[in-house]
């Protein structure tokens, strides 16, 4: 499956010269929601999740995703898996379990994403999962932005990634974009201006 097309097709694989949160420039920006629009791609990259799961033989009781941007994908995680499905929200910089859902001591638990960037909110989403006592078994994510290593592929760790070594992460696609600083961008250089992804409306 060339999930990179199947971005591109969703428009969530943008192209053009972007300012970035952190303040940096790049030619490429993931509109990761986007490809979730179409709950028929939702399900396909879901499924092909799942298969790589499942091949790597981890024991899943329940997909727990951190809100908003993880909901979608864990929930379509879960059913792939055939398991339950629950999410934690940001409360106070913290990520907590609310509307009844629990965790029984020692219930496997792998924390879903749409998608991992320094892998911030899946860190705090598991450990709020561990504080009740659940076991986070692996993390999974449709697209891995590049700064974690994920199960399978070439491209090493980055410091800048937060999740934790011992624990597997996996993710259909890496998509390891350039950035650059802007006096070092090569888009401005050519005399374009970096713009806001999103802001064309
Ligand atoms: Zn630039």
């Amino acid at each position: 499956m060339d999930i990179e097309a199947i971005y591109k097709e969703a428009d969530a694989l943008l192209e053009g010269h972007f300012l970035l949160a952190s303040g940096k420039h790049s030619n490429r920006y993931l509109q990761s929601a986007k490809v979730l629009e179409n709950p028929a791609t939702a399900a396909k990259l879901a499924d092909a999740l799942a298969e790589i799961i499942r091949k790597a033989k981890i024991e899943v009781d329940t997909v727990c995703a951190p809100a908003i941007g993880g909901i979608i994908a864990g929930y379509e995680l879960a059913r792939a898996l055939g398991v339950r499905s629950i999410f934690v929200e940001k409360d106070d910089g913290n990520m907590i379990l609310r509307r009844g859902f629990s965790i029984e001591k020692g219930e496997k638990v792998l924390i879903c994403e749409d998608i991992i960037t320094t892998g911030g909110s899946a860190l705090k989403a598991s450990q709020a999962i561990e504080a009740l006592g659940g076991k986070v078994v692996a993390f999974a994510a449709l697209a891995n932005r590049g700064f974690c290593h994920r199960e399978g592929s070439t491209l090493p760790q980055k410091e800048e990634c937060r999740l934790p070594e011992n624990v597997p992460f996996f993710a259909l696609e890496d998509f390891d974009f350039d950035v650059y600083a802007p006096e070092s961008c090569p888009m401005c250089r050519e005399g374009s201006k970096a713009v806001k992804p999103g802001s064309k409306g």
